[in-house]
């Protein structure tokens, strides 16, 4: 079997295969971040979810190359930046490294290419330049350029592709300056907008005169610039579908840059929303955590990367504290099991950790979970079946050494996609030290009775000790 996905442009699951089967690596774009703000956990469901399958892609044989763009000008870091009297790049710079930041912290490999829009300005001015010549984009009386849906049509191109239209809304021609509007609300939409005073200082030369470019624009000349003018699979959260992703289509297609018959993109991938109490998570909304609203809480990233993956991506799902902690439980279960296998391997010769000739069990059943529109709930529930028959042949003495070994080896291959890692090692703290260090004294004086009450205490702590020829040592319960 191969690895099938929803592509939203046919809407129905579809077997991935590369569009240029002789490239060396697949083209992967994901819109990124807007840095105007910390990114919330929904935004990270859909990040963690693209890291998710290019993980998988790469377990798959494939190369990827991995596209996210950073939105660094756009209507609303235009308002802050004035709001705060800062330069656009100190105000962006700030939430982009704490983007990066909280990637690294989720685990997510980090894209190969991060382009921010301000540093292809030249190449969103070709592109609309381009669509200007071919007569798809027209400048209105303000002096900012629109694109014309109607022009666009006319020369044989289909709006409309990833979201059904509302035929009423298609007859009308009258035009939205804002980046983000409803299907009911369609219009011809911005691709440059003229310096108007509230801009302050954001604004670059063009041969429109001074303005800057509109959202949709810079996504599809980054991509094109980096990917080319079709590419493999562009991914975003189900918001983006539309306004965003149909106009990348049409201004990208409507450029006319690539081979006759090929698309601008061939799957296109859309992520569903991290929802709190039924309502999507957002900052207007106003019911979102951050990555460091939950750390501070105490939790792990890993922790909340187990709990943005544990949905179908197209599913959307509700975020809860409990629903966090249930995850952190489950989690541990995985983890006691991994030190338990690593223990049991550490006397096996040689390293089983290779690959093996023919998948393990685990392996092959994550590959078939996977390969089925990226089932990760199913995945979960292979790993955690897998979990239990590790436990029951560690119980009952069966599993030998290099049979502990292997079964380490197929589950460090599997996190590789899953992306968890090991649990971090923790440091006891200083009370937990000064217990051991009683508890050594007491049997050294063989004041066993003391020494048990001590051991009580530790495990209170959630500490346990582990004698051997070498000295005692603490170890996490
Ligand atoms: P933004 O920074 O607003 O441009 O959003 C970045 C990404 O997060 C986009 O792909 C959005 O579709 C996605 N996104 C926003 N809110 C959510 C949510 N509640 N759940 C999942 N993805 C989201
Ligand atoms: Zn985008």
């Amino acid at each position: 079997m191969a690895l099938s996905l929803f592509n939203s442009l046919h809407r129905r699951v579809e077997a991935f295969s590369p569009l240029f089967p002789e490239a060396d690596a697949i083209g992967f774009y994901c819109c990124g971040p807007t840095v105007y703000d910390f990114g919330h956990i929904g935004n990270f469901r859909t990040f963690v979810f693209a890291d998710l399958l290019r993980r998988y892609l790469e377990y798959r044989g494939f190369r990827v190359n991995h596209v996210m763009n950073i939105t660094d000008v756009e209507d609303k870091i235009i308002r802050q930046v004035a709001a705060t009297g800062l330069s656009l790049a100190e105000f962006t710079g700030k939430y982009t490294e704490a983007f990066l930041s909280d990637l690294q912290t989720l685990a997510c490999l980090r894209p190969h290419h991060l382009p921010k829009a301000t540093d292809y300005i030249p190449q969103i001015i070709d592109l609309i330049g381009r669509l200007e010549q071919r007569g798809i984009a027209y400048r209105a009386g303000d002096g900012s350029v629109y694109f014309s849906i109607n022009k666009y049509r006319a020369c044989g191109c289909r709006y409309g592709q990833l979201v059904t239209l509302d035929p009423e809304a298609q007859q009308r021609t009258e035009r939205v300056s804002g980046d983000s509007y409803d299907k009911d609300d369609l219009a011809d939409f911005a691709l440059w907008k003229a310096r108007v005073p509230a801009d302050g200082p954001v604004f670059w030369q063009s041969p429109w005169g001074e303005g800057r470019p509109g959202w949709h624009i810079e996504c599809s000349a980054m991509s094109m610039a980096i990917l080319g003018p079709s590419f493999d699979l562009h991914l975003g959260g189900e918001d983006l579908a539309f306004p965003h992703h149909e106009d990348e289509i049409a201004q990208s297609e409507g450029a006319g840059l690539q081979q006759a018959g090929r698309p601008f993109v061939k799957h296109w991938v859309h992520a569903a929303h991290l929802l709190v109490d039924g309502k999507k998570m957002s900052k207007s909304l106003g019911n979102f955590f951050t990555v460091r609203d939950l750390l501070n809480k105490g939790f792990l990233g890993r922790e909340i990367r187990f709990l943005l993956t544990s949905a179908h991506y197209r599913e959307t799902f509700n975020f809860t504290l409990e629903g966090l902690e249930a995850s952190r439980s489950a989690l541990s279960r995985l983890d006691a099991t991994v030190a338990q296998l690593t223990e049991k391997a550490a006397g096996s010769v040689g390293s089983a950790l290779g690959d093996p000739a023919t998948p393990l069990p685990l392996e092959s059943a994550l590959i078939a979970a996977l390969d089925d529109d990226l089932n990760v709930s199913k995945a979960w529930a292979v790993i955690f079946d897998w979990v239990r028959e590790t436990n029951a042949a560690l119980a009952s003495g069966s599993l030998s050494p290099s049979a502990a070994a292997e079964r380490l080896g197929a589950w460090k291959r599997v996190d590789q996609v899953m992306g968890l890692g090991a649990r971090p090692v923790e440091e006891a703290p200083a009370a937990a030290l000064a217990l051991l260090e009683k508890r050594n004294a007491a049997k050294a004086a063989r004041d066993f009775a003391l020494a048990d009450t001590v051991r009580n205490e530790l495990k209170a702590l959630g500490w346990t000790v582990e004698d051997s020829k070498t000295g005692s040592k603490l170890k996490r319960l």
